[in-house]
């Protein structure tokens, strides 16, 4: 449930609303009122109040209107929002803005290694990345490893790193980030900030990439035993933290097989883009495990309707410090970029001619 607040409601009016609510609310569940798009909303769970003191809220002159989401996360819904959100990023950093999401046609690539692993690499690797047509540059400075013993990342080495490629190639930059007291810092050098698979329940780190991101865009992984829902709830303690700035990746999800690393859910894509108004990119590198199903997987995932990939790529994947096995070559990486924009003209001719429509 959404209530909007009148831009014009004053103080009293307002303390009048919330005098209401409190009243009239469970004593143990949270009113949490955020900013979203200029407007001041105070958002319920579904079915917090009941249609008596729903009428009762409305009658309130602080109160703009109500909207009944039935669905358990709310500001991610497209019932909130029907028009699909589009999330510049680079614009704060002086990198080539990139629009991802919404009404815009090519999809995004995101590519690079799967860690920082030195200077002159990254510099190589994002000009080489760059040359190949990808929108954005990835590499990992803090990273998580399930083995204590193996490659940790550069830390806040690899942060300047990054910031040195993004002034040398103009990419923007994304970058994960484990710990919610390293939001801060980690959003002064990137232009994402990734939050990983294994994190993507850590409600601390969620509301701090809402409230101390300088409203960085948060690329949010799906846990890899995650339901959709729970997903969307983790999105949803982003924007309700106060930054609307979420894009969704599907990495894959775990399963009994054990010939790929996860089962890239692909089905995922165009569900979501019904239950809501977020981006929503794909990762078929962390997906699959294997080089060579990444290019078909990256053409499906398109074609399924993705705002874009994240792929890793490194001009010589064998000596990769992190995983190897998954990243493709920097011309695989090149056919990518120019399949992706084949498959979505394809798609914008097949269901939109002569109109500038969402293509799905
Ligand atoms: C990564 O992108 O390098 C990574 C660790 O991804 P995930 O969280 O999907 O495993
Ligand atoms: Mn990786």
């Amino acid at each position: 449930m959404i209530i909007s607040i009148r831009s014009q409601a004053d103080s009293d009016e307002r303390a009048q609303l919330m005098a209401l609510l409190c009243r009239v609310m469970d004593m143990h569940q949270p009113i949490t009122t955020t900013r979203v798009d200029g407007r001041d909303l105070i958002v319920l769970a579904s079915g917090a109040l009941d249609e008596q003191t729903c009428a009762l809220v409305r009658q309130q002159s602080a109160v703009e209107h109500v909207l009944a989401v039935k669905t358990p996360y709310q500001l991610v819904s497209r019932a909130f929002k029907p028009e699909g959100s589009d999330i510049v990023v680079g614009a704060q950093t002086g990198g080539n803005p990139v629009t991802i999401g919404g009404e815009r046609g090519a999809p995004v690539i995101i590519a690079g290694p799967c860690s920082v692993e030195g200077r002159e690499q990254i510099l190589a690797h994002a000009a080489a990345v760059k040359a190949a047509g990808a929108h954005i540059l990835r590499g990992g400075a803090f990273k998580p490893r399930t083995s204590p013993y193996q490659f940790q990342g550069l830390g806040l080495e690899g942060l300047e790193l990054l910031a040195e490629a993004r002034a040398a190639t103009g990419l923007p930059v994304i970058t994960e980030v484990m710990e919610p007291g390293m939001v801060e810092t980690v959003a002064q050098y990137a232009d994402i900030l990734q939050i990983g698979s294994r994190n993507m329940q850590n409600y601390p780190l969620l509301q701090a990439a809402g409230r101390n991101s300088q409203q960085r865009p948060i690329l949010l992984k799906r846990g890899f035993a995650a339901t959709i829902d729970e997903w969307l709830l983790a999105a949803e303690y982003v924007v309700a933290a106060g930054n609307p700035n979420v894009i969704l990746c599907e990495r894959g999800i775990r399963s009994f097989d054990t010939q790929t690393r996860n089962v890239l859910d692909l089905t995922c894509v165009p569900l979501l883009h019904e239950l809501t108004h977020l981006p929503i990119i794909v990762d078929p590198s962390h997906a699959t495990g294997r080089r060579e199903l990444v290019p078909v997987m990256s053409r499906a995932a398109i074609a399924a309707g993705a705002d874009g990939l994240i792929l890793e790529a490194h001009p010589d994947p064998d000596s990769a410090v992190s995983d190897g096995r998954q990243t493709i070559t920097i011309e695989q990486l090149q056919g990518i970029v120019r399949q992706a924009s084949m498959i979505a003209c394809i798609f914008q001719a097949m269901f939109c001619h002569n109109c500038t429509k969402d293509i799905r």
